[in-house]
């Protein structure tokens, strides 16, 4: 079974919608939260998740966008678009995002996955650093975790007590990429696909993966999109030029 795994949308409709038609054909479609929050095409993608996304668990920003925790937490910038997020979102779509459920879940139909917005023990804790992974996945008896929040591509492999960091090797940034990995049998992973619409790797195309759960395989994935038209719909929106800006370099 393969499945299409996304992460950190923030209300970027171009870079979703690259994702979606440039990723191979999958049996599932995960999304591990954030869908809103920084961009500025809030109801559009969460329509388009609703629609595309099999399994979907809510982020930070998709709490606070909702109501269900406050700003207090986040940088000034993060909270006005937060404020902005939440005025703009319809009725329907203000209802679905609050009814998202926290990780960990399962995932359907793959046995020994499960998927989380932060980290295993902690929807809003940052994993990192492979200390950090080993230590929020103590006790963890689930072999494979997915998990975003941090926006960085890449994953962590904890065996006994010793941890392993490993990020994709690419060599463009203008250009669609793939980089591949074998998962090895024993200890934990935990795998972030990165972000899709607002990439913190100083690599600023949208990042996804694809899980193959019987050959073991990741597939990480960073795709060009309209950056320029995520751009000025930011700015048309009067959000923080910061918002516009970051989208280009990646961070
Ligand atoms: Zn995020």
């Amino acid at each position: 079974m393969r499945a299409l795994v996304l992460s950190d949308v923030h209300a970027n409709l171009e870079a979703l919608q690259a994702c979606l038609e440039k990723a191979p054909s999958c049996d599932l479609v995960i999304n591990l939260g954030d869908i809103v929050g920084y961009g500025a095409s809030p109801n559009e993608t969460v329509e388009l998740s609703r629609e595309a996304c099999g399994v979907i668990i809510r982020g930070n920003h998709d709490k606070a966008c909702v109501g269900l925790t406050d700003v207090s937490a986040f940088n000034p910038v993060a909270a006005m678009a937060v404020e902005w997020t939440h005025e703009q979102l319809t009725e329907e779509n203000l209802t679905w995002l609050r009814s998202l459920p926290s990780g960990p879940l399962a995932v359907p139909g793959m046995d020994g996955v499960q998927v989380v917005h932060g980290s295993p023990r902690d929807e809003d804790e940052y994993v990192l650093l492979a200390a950090d992974a080993a230590d929020s996945s103590q006790g963890i008896t689930v072999p494979i975790t997915f998990f975003g929040h941090t926006h960085i591509q890449g994953g962590f492999h904890i065996v006994d007590r010793r941890q392993r960091a490993f990020r994709p090797e690419f060599d463009a940034v203008d250009e669609d990429e793939t980089w591949e990995t074998q998962l090895q049998p024993g200890g934990t992973y935990l795998i972030n696909p990165g972000s899709v619409g607002q990439p913190r790797d100083n690599d600023w195309r949208a990042g996804f993966a694809v899980f193959d759960s019987d050959s073991r395989r990741v597939t990480f994935s960073r795709v060009v999109y309209d950056l320029a038209s995520a751009q000025s719909r930011i700015l048309q929106a009067r959000l923080p030029q910061r918002l516009a800006d970051r989208l280009a370099y990646g961070r």
